[in-house]
Formats: C-alpha cells, structure tokens, sequence
C-alpha cells in the first residue's frame, strides 16, 4: 500500500546528525512518503548512511512491513546532504539527532536559524531543555522537541515536547506530521526528562541499585516487570539497549535540574561505564550481547 499523502505543511524533511536515531528517522520519514535528506559533519557517518538505511529497509520488508516496491520508492525519496546549507535551505522541517549535549544542540540550531528560515526546527533530544535550545535561535514558536524512540521505524510513539516559547500552529504541524508517519504522540510540557526519560530513568536506576544490594539477578529483575507487569522488556535490558552511557548521562542531568536524589547516579552504573560496558553497542552491559542475543552475567555492586 503506498504511503498517505503527507501533510501540507511538511513535506521535505532534513535530518541533522547520522547515527543509529538520525538514520532510523530518515528512513521512517522516507518510508511514509516524504522527501527526505540527511547530514552529518563527519564524512565516514554520511558514507556509510545510505547503506545503513537500506538495510532497516531491509528490516522492515523481513518483517512484512515494506514490499520491494515501497523499498525502491523508499531509497529514491533520501539524499545525503553534505552540505548543511544546500539542504537546509528547502526544508519544511528539521529533526536534529546530534550528541546529547546542549553546546552542540545550541551551536546547531543557531545555524539552522539561519540556513533553514522557512522550517520547523525540531530536536529529538532525550533530556535536554527545548527552552534553552530554542534560545540559541531567534524564532523559538517554532523550536520543539520531537522525541523518536529507538529504532523509530518500528516504535509507535513519539514524545511532543512543548517549550515555553513553542507555538500552537508548530504542535499542530507536528502532531500531523507524526500522524502521517503512523505513530502516536503524546504532548509534554518542556520539564526535565520529559515523560518517557524520568519514568524509564527512574525504574532503570531503582534496577541498577536492587543488583547492587543483590536482590535478586539482573535476569529476575527483569522478568518481575515482564512476566510480573507486562512490561514488553525489562529495565535492565532496556538499559543496555539504550546505552549505558546515555542513561548515565540522562540520570545526571535530571539530578541536576530536578535537584532531586533519587536520580543520584548509582556507582555499579558508573563503574560499567567506566569499563566500558556501555551495553548492547559495546557487547556488554548487564547482559552480555551477540547480536540480538542477551545471556545473563552476575554483577553485583
Ligand atoms: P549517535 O552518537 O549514534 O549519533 C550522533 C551523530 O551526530 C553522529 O553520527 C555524529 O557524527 C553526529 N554529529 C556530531 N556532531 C554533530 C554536529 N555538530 N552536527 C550534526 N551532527 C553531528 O547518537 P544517537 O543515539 O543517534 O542520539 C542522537 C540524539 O538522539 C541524542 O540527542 C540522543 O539523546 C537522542 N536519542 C537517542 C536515543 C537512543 O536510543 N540512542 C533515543 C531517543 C533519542
């Protein structure tokens, strides 16, 4: 079935930034129909982005969700753009998927206020405030968080976030816009860790502390929301999926900005990052990883 007509407002998207959440978004953004290009500032990231993309294509036809034919239609709507202006420039909306950090995210926006004037400029930031990014810009009505979930070609929702600035005719076109890609959203109010980030944090941290007091298994933990809450994956396993580094990363700023204990950091979490078993990416965090496969490890504190 081809894709529904995008909506009116946003047709051509520029993604900035192409690692694993820039790729998966360009790729569920062509996918649905929309002219779709990508940029990124290191050369090898934009090479091999073409290939990593047609391979979550690839992905998606195993799984029966794309036929050969929407595959081809998919890889002709992406063009990698090594130049940020030359993409910028027509670009009804822009979704930056740069590191986590607000001197980056700041120094980014600040350009595409420039290079981008007609578009939305949209962050999918996990953390950080769409305020603050919004005030590298001179238009922040029309700064927002979109909020993609890893990997965004299968996850159903997108998380709105909505800064103190942001306008009411920009949600609209975005709420339409995640329509027209086939997920849901939900809308928050731009606060530390949004809604999916301090909730999925939080059961994360309390996880990391009952394997450091030896409560029970990293495994056992796990199957207690699973098996127990019907959760679809349990918070450790999540934890290394997302990123060790990326939770700790996450935990810290909203202990900060919440000034708020219970997102205190605990130290097993700080030691695996250290070590460098930053989870799934890395082949080892509270599970050890091949491929898809998680087999247990003991740890304890
Ligand atoms: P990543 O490290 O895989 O990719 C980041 C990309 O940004 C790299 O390709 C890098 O070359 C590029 N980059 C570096 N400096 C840049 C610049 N100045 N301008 C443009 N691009 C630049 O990171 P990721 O996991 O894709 O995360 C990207 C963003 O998405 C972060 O804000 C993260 O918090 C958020 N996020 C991540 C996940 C996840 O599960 N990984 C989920 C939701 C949101």
């Amino acid at each position: 079935m081809p894709p529904p007509e995008p909506p009116r407002e946003i047709r051509r998207v520029l993604v900035v930034g192409a690692g694993t959440m820039g790729r998966g978004i360009a790729a569920l953004c062509a996918s649905r129909g929309f002219e779709t290009a990508i940029h990124d500032p290191i050369p090898a990231a934009l090479e091999s982005a073409p290939g990593a993309i047609a391979a979550l294509f690839e992905k998606a036809k195993a799984r029966g969700k794309m036929t050969d034919g929407d595959v081809r239609a998919a890889v002709a709507r992406v063009r990698v753009a090594a130049d940020l202006s030359d993409a910028a420039g027509s670009a009804d909306l822009v979704v930056e998927a740069a590191p986590e950090s607000l001197e980056i995210k700041s120094a980014i926006f600040s350009e595409l206020d420039r290079r981008a004037p007609a578009a939305i400029l949209g962050s999918n930031t996990s953390s950080l405030s769409i305020g603050k990014i919004a005030g590298a810009t001179g238009r922040p009505e029309r700064v927002v968080g979109i909020h993609f979930f890893n990997p965004p070609l299968a996850m159903p929702l997108v998380e709105i976030v909505v800064g103190p600035r942001t306008d009411a005719r920009t949600v609209d076109a975005v709420r339409a816009f995640v329509g027209a890609l086939g997920k849901e959203s939900i809308e928050v109010r731009d606060s530390p860790g949004f809604a999916t980030s301090r909730l999925g944090v939080a059961l994360g941290l309390e996880a990391i502390r009952m394997v450091e007091e030896g409560v029970a298994s990293a495994a056992d933990i796990d199957r207690a929301m699973e098996a127990g809450y019907g959760h679809a994956m349990g918070p450790l396993k999540t934890t290394d999926l997302v990123g060790l580094d990326v939770r700790l990363a996450i935990a810290e700023a909203l202990a900060r900005e919440l000034s708020d204990e219970r997102f205190r950091p605990p130290e097993l979490l700080r030691r695996l990052v250290a070590e460098g078993k930053t989870g799934k990416k890395a082949g080892e965090g509270f599970y050890r990883w091949e491929g898809n496969e998680a087999r247990p490890v003991s740890r304890r504190g």
